[in-house]
C-alpha cells in the first residue's frame, strides 16, 4: 500500500480523524481571513484626531510598518501551518517507521521523538507549542524572551517531560483508562508551575512601599486603596529590568498572590524612533493596580487554569480512546507500534488541529476577562480610571486593528474602545 492509500484508509477507519483535520483546516483559514482583514484595515486607516503630540510622518512610518507586520502574519501564518501539517501528520510516523527499520527499539524512538518535539518547540515557540501548557502569566504582552535563554529552555523542557513522562508510564500500566493518572499528572505538573512562578516574581520584586521611583502621596493613596482591598503591602510590587516594557499583571493561587508593576511603566518609557516618553501620574499608576486587583477578585487566574485543565483533560481522553486501536489502522505504522508512540502523535495532532479555535475562544475569554477587570476598577476606584494611560498607549500604537482581527489575536480590547469607556464614565460619576 502506499502512503495515499492508507492516508485514505486512516479517514475510513477513524473518521474523528476527518472530523479534527476539518476544525483545523477551518481555523486555519478563518485566520487567514482574519490576517487579510486587517491588512485592508491597516492600508486606509485614518490618523487619529485627538493624538495631538503624534506628528503625521511618525503616523504615516507606524502604519507602514503595521501593514508589512500584516502581510507577513498572512504569509507566516500559511507557512507555519503547512510546515507543521507536513511535520506531524507525516514527518513523525515516517520518523518511527525509519527508525524501527534501522533496528531502534520503540522505548528509544520514543526518547528520540521526545528530544524531537523538544527542537521543535524552541525553535517554533513564538508560533505554536507542541506540549508547552498555556502560559501562566495574565497582562504581559509578548515577552520578548530569548529562545535559548536558561527559562524558555527549562520552561519547555518541563512541559515536554511532564507530558511524555506520564503517559508512557500511565499507559503501560492501565492502557486506556491511564488518561486519569496523565490528567492527575498534569493538575499536579501545572500547579507546581504556577507556585514556582509566584514565588519567583515574589522573590524579585520590590514592595512599593520600598521603591524609590513613586511618590509618597502615592504611597499613602494606595496603602488606603490595598487596606480597603484586604491585600497586604508587600503583595504589590515592583520588577526592575524586566524586559516587558510598560507592563503590569497579577497572578496567584487563591490567597498566594501578587500585583507586578514594571519599573518601565512608573519610570517612563521612550517610543523608539520618536520623541514620545510614555509617562503616566499617580493616578493613572493606581488606576493600574485597581484593574489588576480585578483580576485577582474575579479569580480570573483560577479560573483560566481551570478551563485550561479542563479542555486539555479532554483532549487528554480523546488522545487515550481515540489513539488505543490496532497499530496498523493508524497510517502506515506498523503492527508492532507501541501505543505510546501512538499517544505522541495523536496528541500533536490535536493540538495542531485544536491550535487556531481555542485560541481564538482563549482570547475571546481574555478580552472578557479584562473588560471584567476594568469594571472592578470603576466600581472600587472610578474616578483614577486610568484613561491616561490608554491615551498614551495609543500614541505609541496609534493604528487600529480590524475588529475581527483583533478578538482572533489580542488578549485585551482596543485600547480606544476603553478609553472612551473611561471618558464616558468620568463625564457620569466624576465632578
Ligand atoms: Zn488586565
Amino acid at each position: 500500500m502506499n502512503h495515499l492509500q492508507s492516508l485514505i484508509a486512516m479517514f475510513q477507519n477513524h473518521q474523528w480523524f476527518a472530523f479534527l483535520f476539518i476544525i483545523g483546516l477551518i481555523g486555519f483559514v478563518v485566520y487567514r481571513i482574519a490576517d487579510w482583514l486587517q491588512i485592508g484595515f491597516v492600508k486606509t486607516f485614518p490618523q487619529p484626531e485627538d493624538l495631538k503630540k503624534l506628528p503625521e510622518a511618525v503616523y504615516e512610518s507606524k502604519r507602514r510598518r503595521k501593514m508589512s507586520r500584516a502581510y507577513k502574519s498572512f504569509w507566516k501564518g500559511i507557512a507555519n501551518w503547512l510546515i507543521q501539517v507536513l511535520i506531524t501528520v507525516l514527518a513523525i510516523p515516517m520518523v518511527v517507521v525509519f527508525l524501527f527499520k534501522q533496528g531502534i527499539t520503540y522505548g528509544w524512538i520514543y526518547i528520540i521523538l521526545i528530544a524531537f518535539g523538544y527542537i521543535l518547540n524552541l525553535l517554533f515557540s513564538k508560533y505554536f507549542s507542541l506540549w508547552t501548557p498555556a502560559s501562566l502569566r495574565t497582562d504581559t504582552s509578548k515577552t520578548s524572551q530569548n529562545v535559548l535563554s536558561k527559562g524558555n529552555l527549562i520552561f519547555h523542557a518541563w512541559g515536554i517531560i511532564s507530558w511524555s513522562g506520564p503517559a508512557y508510564l500511565f499507559w503501560s500500566y492501565y492502557e486506556t483508562n491511564g488518561w486519569v493518572g496523565s490528567i492527575f499528572s498534569m493538575i499536579l505538573s501545572q500547579t507546581i508551575q504556577l507556585l514556582i512562578f509566584i514565588y519567583t516574581i515574589k522573590k524579585s520584586a520590590i514592595p512599593y512601599q520600598e521603591y524609590d521611583g513613586l511618590s509618597k502621596e502615592f504611597k499613602k493613596s494606595l496603602q488606603k486603596y490595598l487596606q480597603d482591598q484586604g491585600l497586604r503591602d508587600d503583595e504589590v510590587g515592583v520588577l526592575e529590568n524586566s524586559k516587558m516594557g510598560p507592563n503590569a499583571f497579577a497572578t496567584g493561587l487563591f490567597g498566594y498572590k501578587q500585583i507586578i508593576l514594571t519599573d518601565e511603566l512608573i519610570k517612563g518609557y521612550k517610543d523608539k524612533g520618536t520623541d514620545f516618553v510614555l509617562k503616566l501620574g499617580d493616578n493613572t499608576i493606581e488606576a493600574i493596580v485597581a484593574h489588576e486587583m480585578g483580576h485577582l477578585k474575579n479569580h480570573h487566574i483560577e479560573k483560566s487554569i481551570a478551563i485550561g485543565t479542563f479542555i486539555s483533560g479532554l483532549v487528554t481522553v480523546g488522545v487515550y480512546h481515540l489513539f488505543s486501536s490496532n497499530p496498523t489502522s493508524y497510517f502506515f505504522f506498523e503492527q508492532s507500534t507501541t501505543h505510546q508512540i501512538l499517544l505522541y502523535w495523536g496528541q500533536a495532532i490535536f493540538n495542531l488541529m485544536l491550535l487556531y479555535p481555542l485560541t481564538f475562544f482563549m482570547m475571546t475569554r481574555a478580552q472578557s476577562n479584562e473588560y471584567e477587570a476594568d469594571s472592578y476598577m470603576l466600581e472600587t476606584n472610578g474616578c483614577k480610571n486610568g484613561q491616561d494611560f490608554f491615551h498614551q498607549m495609543r500614541h505609541i500604537a496609534p493604528v487600529s486593528n480590524h475588529p475581527f482581527w483583533h478578538s482572533c489575536n489580542m488578549t485585551h480590547p482596543d485600547p480606544y474602545v476603553r478609553e472612551v469607556r473611561m471618558i464616558e464614565w468620568t463625564k457620569e460619576h466624576c465632578k
